[in-house]
């Protein structure tokens, strides 16, 4: 049996891990200045969120681009511009960040959870169709980890419906379904500009969206329901202010200049992990759907625990002693750890809008069994465009080792 260097073998790799690549430089910097000298930093003053915007629209192939200040507000303004307000439910994904769910609650409504597919890790058309109701009003679709959703029978199953599509491309920055980015199959694309995502501005979020009325909706919706482009104060409805600032557009507009090298290098490294793990019994890589571009903004591998053994905790003990960095889980579902959903207490002493609900939701354990499995039995590696090859292979290396180790192990027995 191959002797694991966590039982005191050699180790796959000896040499360091590489650290981080430094993200921000002259043109970032350019940007900026050029931003300050224009003495405004306000969004509808300055040039820079123009920019960035008819950019990203560029990028995207997005029709319109309304700036916010974060994915979590790109979310909600998204959700407030589909009218989503009490009394509907919102169909989502349990494995994602608390921004998906926040505009859901703000807004009065109740997130419903649709379990993902087990290999490909996102919601899809089949699992979402069995948790419509009459109250279900739109769909929010998770692009996880840069891995694409089935988007195409999910469009016309929300078309059929007649629910709003919205998608959160927080993690999937430039992964596509033939050829089309994210973010512009439904009726609104989110995106996050965060420190921690593909591209970062600090904070920011985008909304890409088609036809005039989703835009105004969507610009009411972020900026005070104020109407800057036709002056109007009438404020129709309450609405937060998520504006963008113009030094926040100026790095971003920087950053998307940058965003298709950046999503094409972790879509070939994670590509090739993928071709490498197919080879390895026992762990699996993700499923990406048909005419599918993933970006792998991390990459989940799944291990096969009765055919190994093993729970992925221990497998990635046994990977950080080859000299692997990978980690086991992502987050827990958000209905078992979200307290406010186990609890229903969403605002300080109400348990509004839940009180309110026709019916009751079922956050319980085992409603989306297939997502709890995925995250009890996943392994978390991360993926970095300042990686190349020999980091991939030292990690598949890595794997086969351990793999191997404990297929072994579990014959013998
Ligand atoms: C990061 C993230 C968000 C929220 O973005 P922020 O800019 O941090 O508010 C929303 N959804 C998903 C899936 C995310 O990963």
């Amino acid at each position: 049996m191959t002797k694991l260097a966590i039982d005191g073998g050699p180790k796959v790799r000896t040499k360091p891990w590489p650290p981080r690549n430094k993200r921000f430089g002259k043109e970032e910097l350019r940007e900026l200045k050029e931003a300050l000298d224009q003495n405004t930093l306000f969004y509808h003053h300055g040039q820079k969120t123009k920019k960035m915007c008819a950019k990203m629209a560029r990028v995207c192939g997005a029709e319109f681009v309304v700036p916010c200040s974060s994915g979590s507000a790109a979310l909600h303004g998204a959700t407030k511009a589909c009218g989503v307000g009490p009394g509907d439910e919102v169909i989502t994904c349990p494995i994602t960040d608390a921004g998906t769910l926040l505009g859901i609650v703000y807004e009065g409504a109740i997130p419903i959870f649709a379990d993902i597919d087990p290999l490909a890790y996102n919601i899809t058309a089949a699992t979402i169709e069995k948790r419509i109701t009459p109250r279900t009003r739109a769909v929010i679709v998770v692009h996880l980890a840069g891995c694409p959703a089935d988007i195409k029978p999910i469009v016309r199953l929300c078309k059929r419906r007649k629910l709003k599509l919205i998608e959160d491309c927080a993690q999937s920055w430039g992964a596509k379904v033939d050829g089309q980015w994210v973010g512009t199959f439904g009726d609104f694309g989110c995106f996050s500009l965060n420190d921690f995502k593909h591209i970062s501005a600090g904070d920011g979020g985008l909304i890409v969206t088609h036809g005039k009325e989703q835009y105004r909706m969507a610009w009411l919706s972020i900026d005070k329901c104020y109407d800057r482009m036709t002056g109007e104060r009438g404020l129709d409805f309450v609405a937060p202010n998520y504006r963008i600032t113009e030094l926040q557009s100026a790095v971003a507009l920087a950053q998307l200049g940058k965003v298709n090298k950046i999503t094409a290098a972790r879509h070939k490294l994670g590509e090739r992990l993928s071709r490498g793990l197919r080879k390895i019994p026992g762990v699996n890589p993700p499923k990406i759907p048909m005419g599918g571009y993933a970006t792998y903004w991390f990459y989940l591998m799944q291990i096969d625990t009765k055919r190994l053994g093993v729970d992925a905790k221990t497998f990635c003990q046994a990977m950080n002693a080859e000299g692997i960095p990978a980690h086991a889980g992502y987050v827990d579902p958000v209905y078992l750890s979200y307290k406010y959903l186990r609890r229903k207490t969403a605002f300080h002493h109400s348990r509004w809008p839940f009180s309110a609900a026709k019916v009751k939701p079922n956050y319980k354990k085992g409603i989306c069994p297939n997502a709890e499995t995925v995250l009890r039995n996943c392994v978390n590696f991360g993926v970095g465009e300042w990686m190349s090859n020999r980091e991939i292979d030292d990690a598949l290396a890595a794997v086969a080792k351990v793999a191997a180790h404990y297929r072994e192990r579990k014959r013998g027995r």
